[in-house]
């Protein structure tokens, strides 16, 4: 790799100012698969320096330009696209489709964004007033940074580089150090070789208290835009409020998957494979609680507990399994002692999985599920499905609200009942009949409203192949 273990500032690639260098696994077999450089509080100024310097000559370029820039970077990405879905199966531990999604989904936001620097300029407004024109523009904010997690490392990087670029705006990036190099040696490589003017995009990678800290605590930013944990996420706003530094936070979410007692029990076992254990339920917007009425609780963990026993676990580049590793002994730890075993020891029963090989942890079914279990309150981000039994669709809507929540799905025969149990989730996207449908969650306040997608599904065709019913995939 060009980059290896460099920083990427000011378009230079360049050693941390200490040196320090740490190696970079390949999580299904543990060996070395690259390495990144540990950057310290002074790289981070040196960053940020060279993207406050960058961005009025940035900002002044055309949108075309910019967004000539922009469709390079997509190119690039492009003619490396099978090297770069390899490199993701190996650094996040994902199968082929996921990693492929990942990669794809990044250089098509390049793309849209691309277009937007051009179309999106700006508008004209109604007169509000016989004589008066009003216009509006996009103004860039300034200098960006950007601390991204390891799950979907380069999309998550993306959502964020792509639109602040093509307005005009520098970023400093700093990459999960689980997965820096397809989440920015990459990006940086890219940089490089378009020609990107120097200091409009900068990596500097390094651990979280370090080289995170001094980003989000960096005085030099117009904005920080955060995604990853809710603790860290709570340490960074509390930060930031001491003297209002703007942040933008996207969090994790602790959501649910409500199984009324006239569901489709088929159709919605099927679901409950992708929406719980896709990237082996790693993801901000996995369902990690399911909630489901009396009536139907035997027929669900049948089919459900079928389901997953039929998946493979294993290293994905093998190309034979459903789920690949979790991301890291510290999160497999997480998900085995603090969430399985101590939900087990308030009473819960473990119906299928529940044991693990290095980091290969078996797709796991809870069962007797109450909301005073870690499996209930907390976000797994593991393969696990915890079943809590209720009495009613009002029970269900109880307890679900009043956690912090990405996306909900409910299951039931009735498309207007759905709606209107979607209506009451407190949630940004909800699906009837659905697991996730990659609407996009848009999440962010707009006002005093927040916008909320509701996905209608009546029939299972859409599943994403990987999660194909690997009970009717005859596997
Ligand atoms: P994390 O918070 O541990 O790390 C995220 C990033 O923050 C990494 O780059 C890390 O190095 C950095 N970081 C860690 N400690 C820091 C500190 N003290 N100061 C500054 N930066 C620090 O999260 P993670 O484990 O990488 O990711 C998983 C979490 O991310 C889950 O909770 C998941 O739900 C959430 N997530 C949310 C979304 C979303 O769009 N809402 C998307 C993906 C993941």
């Amino acid at each position: 790799m060009l980059s290896d273990a460099a920083l990427f500032i000011d378009g230079t690639f360049q050693p941390s100012r200490t040196g320090r260098v740490d190696a970079v696994m390949e999580k299904a077999t543990d060996q070395p698969i690259g390495s990144y450089a540990q950057a310290d509080a002074q790289d981070v100024d040196r960053a940020v320096a060279a993207a406050r310097t960058a961005q009025p000559g940035w900002a002044a370029l055309s949108a075309p330009q910019r967004s000539a820039y922009l469709t390079a970077l997509a190119g690039y990405l492009d003619a490396r696209q099978e090297e770069l879905i390899v490199l993701s199966m190996r650094e996040t531990g994902g199968v082929r489709l996921k990693a492929e999604d990942e990669v794809t989904t990044s250089i098509r936001q390049l793309r849209i964004s691309a277009v937007q620097a051009v179309e999106n300029a700006g508008d004209v407004l109604p007169p509000y007033k016989a004589g008066k024109l009003s216009l509006s523009r996009a103004v860039p904010l300034g200098v960006i940074g950007l601390i991204t997690p390891w799950n979907y490392p380069m999309n998550l990087a993306m959502r964020a580089v792509a639109p602040a670029l093509a307005f005009g705006n520098t970023v400093v990036l700093k990459p999960a150090e689980l997965t820096p190099i397809i989440g920015g040696q990459v990006l940086a490589e890219a940089a490089a070789h378009v020609g990107l003017p120097r200091g409009v995009l900068n990596v500097v990678t390094g651990d979280g208290p370090e080289a995170g800290w001094a980003l989000a605590e960096h005085r030099g930013l117009d904005l920080l835009d955060f995604t990853g944990s809710r603790a860290v996420g709570l340490a960074i706003t509390a930060s930031a409020a001491a003297d209002l530094r703007p942040v933008r936070v996207e969090l994790g979410g602790d959501n649910a998957f409500l199984v009324l007692e006239d569901a489709d029990i088929d159709l919605t076992a099927s679901c409950a494979m992708v929406a719980s254990l896709e990237f082996q339920g790693q993801a901000c917007i996995s369902s990690s609680r399911h909630i489901v009425h009396r009536a139907v609780v035997d027929r669900y963990v049948e089919a459900v507990t079928r389901r997953v026993e039929a998946l493979r676990v294993g290293d994905p580049l093998s190309g034979q399994v459903e789920l690949g590793p979790l991301i890291s002994a510290k999160q497999r730890d997480r998900v085995h002692k603090d969430i399985v075993e101590r939900s087990v020891a308030k009473g819960a029963r473990v119906v299928a999985g529940g044991t693990y090989d290095r980091l290969f942890y078996r797709p796991t079914v809870l069962m007797d599920v109450t909301p005073d279990m870690p499996a209930f309150t907390e976000e797994i981000f593991g393969p696990v499905i915890p079943i809590t039994v209720v009495d009613s669709e009002e029970e269900a809507i109880a307890l679900t609200n009043g956690y912090p929540m990405l996306m909900n799905s409910v299951f039931t025969a009735d498309l207007v009942r759905g709606l209107g149990v979607a209506e009451r989730l407190r949630a940004g996207e909800v699906h009837v009949n659905d697991a996730y449908a990659r609407h996009g969650a848009d999440n962010q306040m707009s006002g005093f409203t927040q916008r909320q997608w509701i996905g209608l599904q009546r029939t299972p065709l859409d599943l994403p192949s990987w999660t194909r019913d690997p009970l009717t995939a005859g596997l």
